[in-house]
């Protein structure tokens, strides 16, 4: 317990009385949770629970080196990022320093949402049009761009219905449970170049495009070889502008490749990045080329208080610094590569498993009722994380039908902590939920 702290749960009840609902997918009774280490996360009862499920402590909770780099920026200055300092220039340099040389120019914000909708903001600057093409099934933020290109039915069950004129949305390409499945899900980069033609040839060209690189918000799914580099090729074919959201995915997380876009051979135009980036700490980029960031100048003005304030930058630079330092894809490949056999194998003794998605530790296992018509397991999958949680493990389900297992831990789990989740996982399994 933190000091003083003698409410004991009486602070869920405040909770639910003074902030508004966010959590709908969270347990009924959370545990309260006061401390992390690593891939730990310590409940005000003295329960340790391994966190199966933080993108958001890319580097594990409360990393000394992080803790140490925002601590020294604090004592020594935090400000609004009109001043001139040196921790915001170096950091931009390494972030760019991470990808394709014409990606060169930096915006900085607190959060993904802001860095989808300035992604959105700079393509309709940049193009001076209105229309955006989007994947279904998506969730991107919640301001109002990134909220208008989220179709989530997870999220808003008339996501679809309710879009404004300006969204225009392709088929989720997942070739598990989508229209096309397997060899057959090549045909989603085709249709989703003819929706882009279409607009086109309507008179109203897209200002681009905006999609996961690597369909996080469905588990994980890879999209088909070759589907990014079709559509973006359209979508430049007609002046428009290939946005990637690497919020989730990006950063080292799938392992084999530091940024989603890589898996597909592909190169976008603007890429927006948060989560994972800051460790915990508000923190979301935007990268793009000089051109389209000069571009923005058209239609507003960009100015963020706090987006890469120094004490910012320096958690964003020490987050960097113990991904690379520390080897931390490289433990995503390794670790989350052994973890995916595990799970292939528990697949083959427990039926409701319908399949394991992902890379790295962007792994995601998908509950269905039958493997041939994949019915979503929706309610199993709540129950399951449940019993996990009994287990000691924090676990919480994703995707449209919130069958699908998100299994995102901490970049630095170790090879035992995985291993300890499949053997309650299995457990669940054997002994029911
Ligand atoms: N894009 C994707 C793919 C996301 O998963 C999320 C958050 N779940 C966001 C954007 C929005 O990020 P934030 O919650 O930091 O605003």
């Amino acid at each position: 317990t933190s000091e003083g702290d003698d409410d004991g749960d009486d602070v869920l009840a405040r909770r639910h009385r003074v902030l508004a609902e966010v959590q709908e997918h969270y347990y009924d009774t959370p545990p309260r949770i006061e401390r992390g280490f690593r891939e730990w996360l310590v409940d005000v009862d003295g329960r340790v629970l391994l966190d199966m499920v933080n993108n958001v402590a890319s580097v594990g909770h409360a990393h000394p080196h992080v803790i140490a780099a925002g601590t020294r920026q604090m004592h020594l200055l935090n400000t609004n990022s009109r001043f001139h300092y040196r921790a915001i220039t170096e950091y931009a340099e390494r972030i760019t320093a991470t990808l394709p040389d014409e990606l060169d120019t930096v915006f900085f914000v607190n959060s993904g949402s802001e860095a989808t909708d300035l992604a959105i903001r700079l393509a309709m600057a940049s193009t001076g049009r209105p229309d955006v093409v989007a994947m279904r099934e998506a969730y991107h933020g919640w301001t109002y761009a990134s909220d208008a290109v989220s179709t989530s039915i997870a999220d808003n069950p008339n996501a679809l219905a309710t879009r404004p004129a300006w969204v225009h949305t392709v088929d989720a390409a997942n070739s598990f449970r989508g229209r096309h499945r397997g060899e057959q899900a090549a045909l989603y980069a085709p249709e989703a170049v003819a929706v882009i033609d279409e607009l086109a040839a309507s008179g109203r060209p897209p200002a681009g495009f905006i999609c996961e690189t690597f369909f996080g918000n469905a588990g994980g799914v890879a999209l088909p070889d070759g589907y990014l580099q079709q559509v973006y090729a359209a979508v430049r074919r007609h002046g428009g502008v290939a946005i990637a959201d690497e919020v989730q995915v990006g950063f080292g997380r799938l392992g084999h490749w530091f940024w989603g876009f890589h898996q597909q051979g592909a190169v976008p135009d603007v890429v927006a990045v948060a989560k994972s980036i800051g460790g915990g700490h508000p923190l979301g980029a935007v990268i793009t080329t000089r051109a389209i960031a000069d571009r923005y100048r058209t239609q507003g003005y960009f100015f963020s208080s706090t987006g890469g304030s120094p004490v910012s930058s320096a958690i964003g630079a020490a987050v960097l610094d113990v991904i690379q330092n520390e080897g931390l894809q490289e433990n995503a490949r390794v670790v989350g590569t052994h973890l995916k056999a595990r799970l292939e194998e528990l697949g083959q003794r427990h039926p409701i498993i319908g399949t394991v998605h992902g890379s790295g530790l962007y792994l995601g296992l998908e509950f269905v009722r039958d493997r041939e018509t994949l019915e979503p397991a929706t309610e199993e999958t709540e129950a399951i994380c449940t019993r996990l949680l009994e287990l000691g493990v924090i676990m919480q389900p994703t995707g449209d039908f919130q069958n699908v297992l998100k299994i995102k831990p901490p970049l630095c789990i170790a090879e035992a902590s995985v291993d300890a989740f499949v053997d309650a996982l299995d457990r669940v399994l054997t002994t029911g939920w």
